[in-house]
């Protein structure tokens, strides 16, 4: 009988491919077809609902999320509707519209590697196992989901240290998963054609036009981490470039979805996002130490150098309450963790009080 049955699904998926069951939640989608629905067609839907007398705020901001959530590997499309999740029903609509969007997609050159080097020639290759130079992220959930914690030395004297990608930091938007928009890395000042460096040694993996990033430039570092440069206004780089820290990779501007120019900046283990001021000091520019624990957690991971303390947020703590409780001010808990007073905390977080 078995036999039998799979043998019957083979000869079907000749026929026709196979479509994926997807689990609803509720009924509700925010589009009644989605089937080849262009992002133009979906901004001009979107454009037409603000044109209401009343428009529909909550839908709009749906909106714009699924258009943003296109961009995101399958991997940050998991993490973001388990977020999603936590969040509540009210999110059923956008959650399914995100179901069905990966169930129409195919992702299988998501596994596809090109080797463009034979065998180890590329860094952290017993990380990443891999060397895609057509995708920003490429990885899999298969590479993340079964680890805890990865210790790692992002600087020492054979990978050489860390320079600050722009020449004088000014970070204008912070990291955050947060409900308006789910920013998986920092924003910096710069102006239109000032220097944009490789904060740590490595090999250009990717140096492409990406939509909303715009001209961006993904470099795997020998240290395991690797870090994405995005909305530039020219490349000095290209896929396969071998590249010292603080070397010249691009020109700044504001290319793809971008108002002003500045450089969106995000620093990625196995893919998944890390808060960059986790781990780099950008008002001393340096790092915050040479070694640093990535610890695995629902979302995805903390960074926790060596020599820095952290407060685990509990239920019913608010930001002056464990400033007192270490002695410290609102004002610097803020700065040492990038978070404004008025920043959600979540249960679980962790806040750096030293
Ligand atoms: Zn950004």
């Amino acid at each position: 009988m078995l036999l039998l049955a799979s043998f019957v699904g083979e000869t079907e998926r000749e026929k026709k491919p196979v479509k994926q069951a997807v689990v609803m939640y509720g009924d509700e989608t925010l589009f009644n077809s989605i089937e080849n629905l262009s992002d133009e067609s979906i901004q001009a839907f979107h454009d037409s609902l603000r044109a209401l007398p009343e428009p529909p705020i909550g839908v709009l901001e749906q909106i714009k999320l699924f258009l943003e959530i296109k961009t995101m590997s399958k991997l940050e499309m998991a993490l973001l509707l388990d977020s999603l999740f936590d969040a509540g029903d009210e999110h059923y609509a956008l959650i399914n519209q995100v179901n069905l969007f990966i169930t129409s997609q195919d992702f299988e050159s998501e596994e596809e590697f090109d080797y463009l080097n034979s065998s180890h020639d590329f860094p952290a290759h017993s990380i990443y196992g891999n060397w895609n130079t057509t995708k920003p992220h490429p990885y899999s959930i298969e590479i993340w989901e079964s680890d805890s914690s990865q210790r790692l030395m992002l600087s020492n004297k054979d990978i050489g240290g860390y320079v600050s990608p722009v020449n004088k930091i000014v970070v204008t938007s912070t990291f955050g998963y947060r409900w308006e928009r789910f920013h998986r890395g920092v924003d910096l000042d710069l102006q239109v054609w000032d220097t944009v460096k490789s904060v740590f040694s490595g090999k250009v993996r990717f140096a492409a036009y990406f939509g909303g990033y715009g001209r961006t430039v993904v470099v795997r570092h020998h240290n395991g981490l690797e870090t994405l440069y995005a909305h530039l206004h020219r490349f000095k780089v290209s896929v396969g470039d071998e590249v010292e820290a603080g070397q010249l990779i691009g020109l700044g501007g504001s290319s793809g979805n971008s108002t002003g120019s500045h450089l969106h900046f995000e620093c990625r283990f196995k893919g998944v996002a890390i808060n960059p001021t986790q781990i780099i000091d950008f008002k001393e520019e340096k790092l915050v130490n040479d070694k640093v624990t990535l610890i695995k957690n629902k979302w995805g991971y903390t960074a926790i150098p060596d020599g820095v303390e952290y407060y685990t947020v509990k239920r019913g703590d608010y930001l002056m309450k464990i400033a007192d409780m270490y002695g410290t001010s609102c004002k610097q808990l803020c700065d040492d963790n990038q978070i404004k007073r008025n920043t959600p905390l979540r249960v679980g977080q962790k806040i750096r009080i030293l």
